[in-house]
């Protein structure tokens, strides 16, 4: 993963209380993750950040626009996407794991905060299981064309198709014509 700066919160010169931090998400961030299921989107990021002496408690709003395929016609197409998540993170005295998904921990001597991982994580579980251009609304159709040719594909009628175009007694035909 490429280090996301604009992404880490300095949150040790904060003082005690709640902070708005605003981040923007284009297709670079999704660049940054090699496995993204998601590989480009426009979302905008509003994180609440409530400094505590013991730990942070993060209010993350993202929303906006995912880029995703159609899985019947392999178009892609904008799926709207908004998401409240909160997230906790508790200083701890060494990089201890956290049992709960809820909290992270961070070594007491981290002074920043990147949030870029908690935004990916959050993004990619949103992604739909089934995607289709029908599920963005009725203005969106399947790419008729496409899947006609998916079809053809699918059942070995495209290969069978390429086989009479090789043939020259086929060509010799199609002059006739
Ligand atoms: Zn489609």
């Amino acid at each position: 993963m490429k280090a996301l700066k604009q992404f880490s919160i300095p949150f040790t010169g904060l003082k005690l209380g709640k902070h708005q931090f605003e981040f923007d998400i284009d297709k670079s961030f999704f660049d940054a993750f090699e496995y993204s299921l998601v590989k480009n989107g426009a979302l905008k990021v509003e994180v609440e950040l409530d400094k505590q002496e013991t730990m942070l408690i993060l209010n993350f709003h993202i929303f906006g626009t995912i880029q995703l395929n159609c899985d019947k016609c392999l178009a892609e197409f904008a799926q709207p996407i908004d998401i409240t998540e909160r997230q906790i993170v508790k200083f701890a005295e060494d990089d201890l794991e956290s049992d709960d998904l809820e909290i992270i921990m961070l070594n007491k001597k981290e002074s920043a905060l990147d949030v870029s991982e908690i935004i990916y994580e959050l993004i990619n579980v949103s992604v739909p299981y089934i995607n289709t251009c029908q599920q963005v609304g009725q203005t969106v159709k399947c790419d008729p064309e496409m899947i006609a040719k998916l079809e053809k594909l699918a059942s070995g009628s495209a290969e069978q198709e390429e086989e009479q175009n090789d043939d020259p007694r086929w060509a010799a035909l199609k002059k006739l014509k």
